[in-house]
């Protein structure tokens, strides 16, 4: 079934592997910088549960993203992710990259959850837009043995550029329902004074507001 899922998955996927079936435990991983958390992050995570079985799904906030802008400190973004997360049972968040200080890469990241959850199968979830990035690195053979990954659609990001039979089944595409929704767009919105309630769970908007986060530029 996994052969059939390297174009792109609207049903569920890759089942005959799930820990009814061999006994491992399959381990999504979401990673990103949840700048804030938004719906496009939790739709993301939870269509890939279903269509891949998923156990459960780990939220990884980043520390300090490489690439990235100054961003948020990370026990506001540890907590919104976790405010987000706490109503679905699948979920959970850790703070590997938050402790661990310092720039976040991937790789690493990645090593280090393949070492600590050894008897798991490994599954990165992405945007299209990130997994463009990922696998345009030095070395993508190398990060994918560690961890398949699953590729979600996002508006405005094409994935037809991307040559994904070179990956076999260590790469998927999923569809998800589209939501052009970012944290860059969220930011913006709450420095302009426009509404953020629906874009993000309720309980990340009131603590938005309650510790005014975003209101200046640059924050
Ligand atoms: P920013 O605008 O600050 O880059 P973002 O909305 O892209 O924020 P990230 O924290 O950078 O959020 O993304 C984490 C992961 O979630 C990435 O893999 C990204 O592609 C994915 N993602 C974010 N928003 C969406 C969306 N609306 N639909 C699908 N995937 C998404
Ligand atoms: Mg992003």
């Amino acid at each position: 079934m996994w052969d059939e899922c390297n174009s792109v998955c609207s049903s569920r996927n890759g089942l005959e592997g799930t820990t009814e079936g061999n006994g491992r435990r399959r381990l999504g991983i979401m990673g990103g910088t949840f700048d804030p958390v938004h719906i496009g992050h939790l739709v993301c995570a939870e269509e890939a549960r279903w269509q891949f079985g998923l156990d459960e799904v780990v939220f990884v906030p980043a520390g300090q993203p490489w690439q990235k802008r100054q961003v948020t400190p990370a026990e506001d973004r540890y907590l919104l992710t976790v405010l987000a997360t706490a109503s679905n049972p699948h979920f959970s968040v850790s703070r590997l990259e938050i402790d661990r200080g310092g720039p976040t890469y991937t790789a690493e990241t990645l090593r280090a959850l393949r070492e600590f959850h050894s008897a798991a199968d490994l599954f990165f979830i992405t945007g299209a837009d990130a997994v463009l990035e990922i696998l345009t690195w030095k070395d993508p053979d190398a990060v994918l043995q560690t961890a398949r990954f699953i590729a979600a659609t996002r508006p405005e990001f094409d994935l037809g550029k991307l040559d994904l039979g070179r990956f076999g089944d260590r790469v998927s595409v999923i569809q998800i329902p589209a939501l052009a929704i970012s944290s860059t767009d969220i930011r913006r919105r709450v420095r302009e004074g426009r509404p953020i309630h629906y874009l993000v769970p309720p309980e990340v908007a009131s603590y938005i507001e309650e510790r005014h986060l975003y209101e200046h530029p640059g924050d």
